[in-house]
């Protein structure tokens, strides 16, 4: 993927280590709780079934309960970092910004950035503790995407899914939550699982995902339309992990097996279908998932 010669974001919160806030107590390390700490909340996901490195999946999908009222907002670096893998992050942040700026515009509407927040082990969101475990999430409350860079290296090491274009796919999809927060989707969404059943509530969840998806993908098209940005295997490395990150494949690797009511964020096959959707045609439109057979 071609991301160097383009612009950063200066929409990024780097909340990363010494000097990068943590100090403020914004996490584990800020608490004192140190790397003991970290080491027994990893146990801890583990021993309660979630997959430490659910990828886009457990509590990413979060909309939490209007918690962020007392969050006092950890004292952080905020433009784009000076290191490799934050200008990464804040370069694809800027494409997102460049297209659904103009994509919003289009049809007469005004997108608000979201803001990315960079952290490692732990931090404060407005949707409660984020923890890297958790996997990159996005935040409706404080309208802000968490991430720990870490888990690039684990989505090549654990999940055989590298290259920095599966990393900006996995970027795209939080911002495409953004999107369906812009829209007034996640709070439809919330409102309606509030009265479903857990299989009803669940497959509202894929729901959201799966558009999350193709989001991902139309931002990949119309990046590519005005950049170039897409090199020779790029869309097979989005392709890959969209695909290493479906909930039949997570479950099979964690459990043996896998339990389709429990899906939350769709199968393999549904995820790489609904990005290569976007991908294909780079309408809004065609991520209707709300509609029909997914
Ligand atoms: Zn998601």
């Amino acid at each position: 993927m071609r991301w160097e010669d383009f612009r950063r974001s200066d929409n990024v919160e780097d909340r990363r280590g010494a000097g990068g806030g943590f100090g403020g107590g914004g996490g584990f390390r800020g608490g004192g709780l140190g790397l003991g700490g970290l080491i027994v909340v990893g146990l801890l996901a583990w021993a309660t079934g979630i997959n430490p490195a659910i990828l886009l999946g457990g509590a990413e999908a979060i909309f939490g309960e209007g918690r962020q009222t007392q969050q006092e907002a950890p004292a952080a670096r905020t433009g784009a970092p000076s290191d490799q893998l934050g200008q990464f992050a804040s370069a694809v942040l800027a494409q997102t910004e460049d297209v659904w700026v103009e994509l919003f515009k289009a049809q007469g509407k005004t997108y608000e950035k979201p803001r990315m927040v960079l952290f490692s082990g732990a931090t404060r969101s407005g949707c409660g503790a984020a923890q890297s475990a958790m996997g990159p999430f996005y935040c409706p409350l404080d309208q802000k995407v968490y991430l720990d860079l870490s888990f690039f290296q684990e989505l090549k090491d654990r999940f055989r899914a590298p290259g920095d274009f599966a990393a900006a796919y996995v970027i795209a999809h939080e911002v495409g939550h953004h999107v369906e927060n812009q829209i007034g989707l996640l709070a439809k969404v919330q409102e309606r699982q509030r009265q479903a059943s857990r299989e009803e509530a669940n497959t509202l969840s894929v729901r959201v995902e799966l558009m999350a998806d193709c989001l991902a993908g139309v931002w990949a098209y119309h990046a590519n339309d005005r950049f170039r940005i897409l090199e020779a295997g790029d869309v097979e490395e989005a392709l890959n992990a969209a695909t290493a990150i479906g909930d039949d494949t997570l479950q099979k690797r964690s459990q043996g097996y896998a339990v389709p009511d429990s899906f939350t964020h769709g199968t393999s096959k549904q995820r790489s279908t609904w990005f290569t959707r976007g991908l294909k045609t780079g309408s809004m439109q065609q991520c209707n998932t709300f509609q029909g057979a997914i």
